[in-house]
């Protein structure tokens, strides 16, 4: 994406350095930015003008580290460069959408950018719809021999219960003959 966070450090002292470093934020920030910067006079809490130039200066609220990104991403989630968690770039008082315009060039690439990203969520889709293909087969497999395993134990209890049948008919019996044989002693 064309926005990125950076550590106010690595801009260094000198100043047509930083310039410079600013202007790499995305890659695509034009020269001549730079100079139009407070043509009409806003400026931010701190002092500093504001326009599509500047940067936002905040501290992740997470682990309090000093990060800079371009006034573009103002509101937007990024991801915090030194702990990794979300957050949500401040939006300074006074920004004005027409702040953020950005040239017929700068849209373009945009575009192929957000294209490429695109396909590589296509690309990412169809390897999703695999694995989920996949695991509703498992699942599948695992009701069947779940459900198999259902019947067979089903079918064990009926067994068990014929058993126990049998065994108190065969305890009546053996009753019965003992009975007779007692008779048969006197
Ligand atoms: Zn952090």
């Amino acid at each position: 994406m064309g926005l990125q966070l950076e550590s106010p450090s690595r801009n260094g002292g000198d100043m047509s350095q930083t310039e410079h470093a600013k202007s790499g934020v995305g890659g695509e920030e034009p020269a001549d930015a730079v100079a139009l910067a407070s043509e009409d006079g806003r400026i931010d809490d701190h002092g500093n003008p504001i326009d599509a130039s500047s940067d936002i200066d905040f501290d992740c609220p997470h682990c309090g580290h000093q990060l800079v990104i371009n006034v573009r991403g103002a509101g937007l989630t990024v991801v915090c460069t030194e702990c990794g968690e979300p957050i949500q770039v401040p939006i300074p008082d006074g920004l004005e959408i027409a702040d953020l315009d950005e040239t017929p060039e700068q849209m373009f690439a945009q575009i192929v950018r957000l294209r490429s990203a695109l396909s590589h969520a296509d690309e990412r889709i169809v390897d999703l719809e695999h694995a989920v293909a996949s695991l509703m087969e498992r699942r599948t497999t695992l009701e069947r021999a779940r459900l198999a395993s259902l019947h067979r134990s089903v079918e064990m209890g009926n067994l068990l219960h014929t058993v126990l049948k049998n065994q108190n008919e065969i305890t009546i019996v053996v009753q019965r003959i003992m009975a007779l044989l007692a008779e048969e002693e006197k």
